[in-house]
């Protein structure tokens, strides 16, 4: 996977480049045809105005020739635009060449004689038009009355091509940006499943590790059971069984935080709400904690000075909460662990509890991800104290089912303070 996302952000790149380079030179080649195909028009147009010219001034002769030897011979002895033609008729032949090559834009023209004098014209024709116009021979070099030149010079529309090429043009922008964007969402996707990965692996080392430590002190407590003179030793037999017995609940305590965690994955959360008294609770979940604390020389201050401690609320999820702030509170401690459970009302019919530690804190980074589900700090030497990264995750998600809020102020070094505030609900 390490290898193959690199790989895979590369090519993908190469071919969006590749497609949009492709793209680019396809609409450069298409706007080039157009140019192309305007110009095969405009010859054809201006041939086609030669022919019909000719063709008129033909119609114009007493005699008809009837080869083509004799009716060139005719252009050639007396055709002149200037003897033959009118402007009328001269538009309407260029306006009707025009319009049959399907160029539609308007147009200015021009026929000069041999001396470069023009003998007829539009009337908005300038001499300078005639560097960019498209031009015909009327008379064959051999006319006895004078080389004319036909000239036709188109208003070009600039951004015709483009207008006329919008729809393909915006369709290639839609379709690169779908393109790019999918790209972004895949290379997230690629980014998110890698974390997930790691999270994961994280995740299955450290319960390995939660669940190896007992079943070790399991089976040498077992091993030293069935020790011919501990069979006898009725001391012996209670404190080994006594061992099997705690590390039994430990094991149990970690399946369960395991298995909370794969009921709120399932959005299982039933909260059975009834009216508890949130002091009480907090002193029960402090008692059980008490032993533990004062093995680390460590203190538990409750400072329980809410006016109002009833709050509708789940009893076993509640006191899962406390338990589990203050766990963390014991096991995030630098040395002697000093906690403090602080309860306050602090009106809108709300309760605040607060529990301080002095422990090892957090900085703003991991402040903000503590409460994502497997998340834990990687610095120090905090991986020395065990854990899934799952009770804040579960602790958040408890309080979120309480329309609760928690939020957490911590300085690296010094502790953290955890604040929950709960809605009390009054039954009447
Ligand atoms: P776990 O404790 O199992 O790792 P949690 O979800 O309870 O999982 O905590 C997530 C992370 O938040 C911990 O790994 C730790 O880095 C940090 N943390 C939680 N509580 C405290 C605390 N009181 N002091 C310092 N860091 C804490």
């Amino acid at each position: 996977m390490r290898r193959v996302f690199p790989v895979i952000v590369v090519l993908i790149t190469l071919s969006v480049v590749g497609i949009l380079f492709i793209q680019m030179s396809w609409i450069n080649n298409a706007v080039k045809l157009k140019k192309e195909e305007f110009q095969r028009s405009m010859e054809a147009a201006i041939k086609m105005a030669t022919d019909d010219i000719h063709n008129r001034f033909i119609s114009k002769q007493n005699e008809i020739p009837t080869n083509e030897a004799s009716r060139q011979n005719l252009i050639d002895n007396y055709f002149t635009v200037q003897r033959w033609f009118k402007k009328e008729e001269m538009s309407d032949i260029i306006s009707n060449a025009l319009k049959q090559n399907n160029i539609k834009q308007p147009y200015e023209y021009c026929i000069l004689n041999i001396l470069k004098y023009p003998v007829l014209n539009s009337d908005a024709f300038k001499v300078h038009l005639i560097a960019n116009s498209y031009s015909s021979d009327l008379s064959s070099n051999n006319a006895i009355m004078g080389k004319e030149t036909l000239y036709i010079y188109v208003y070009e529309d600039k951004n015709q091509v483009i207008r006329e090429m919008a729809w393909m043009i915006i369709a290639s922008i839609v379709f690169t940006c779908i393109i790019i964007l999918a790209f972004a969402i895949t290379v997230r996707t690629l980014f998110n499943q890698r974390n997930l990965s790691e999270i994961k692996s994280d995740f299955i080392n450290n319960m390995t590790h939660e669940l190896k430590t007992p079943l070790a002190t399991i089976s040498l407590a077992i091993d030293a059971l069935t020790n011919e003179k501990v069979i006898h030793d009725t001391e012996k037999i209670k404190l080994y069984s006594g061992m099997i017995k705690e590390e039994n609940k430990r094991m149990n305590k970690q399946v369960e935080k395991i298995l909370q965690a794969a009921r709120l994955e399932k959005e299982e959360i039933k909260l059975n709400l009834v009216k508890i008294d949130a002091h009480q609770m907090i002193t029960k979940v402090a008692e059980n904690l008490a032993l533990q604390i004062q093995e680390k020389s460590g203190t538990l201050t409750l400072k329980l000075r809410a006016s109002e401690p009833i709050i509708e609320a789940d009893e076993v999820h509640f006191s899962n909460i406390i338990f589990n702030l203050l766990d963390n509170a014991m096991k995030y401690a630098k040395d002697a662990p000093v906690i403090e459970v602080e309860t306050l009302s602090t009106g809108n019919n709300t309760m605040s509890i607060r529990i301080k530690d002095n422990g090892i804190g957090m900085d703003k980074e991991t402040q903000s991800r503590i409460f994502e589900k497997f998340y834990r700090a990687h610095t120090g030497n905090i991986h020395n104290v065990k854990g899934f990264g799952l009770g804040l995750s579960y602790v958040k998600a408890i309080v979120d089912a309480h329309e609760g809020k928690i939020k957490v102020e911590s300085t690296p070094g010094k502790g953290s303070t955890f604040t929950v505030s709960l809605p009390t609900r009054h039954f009447q």
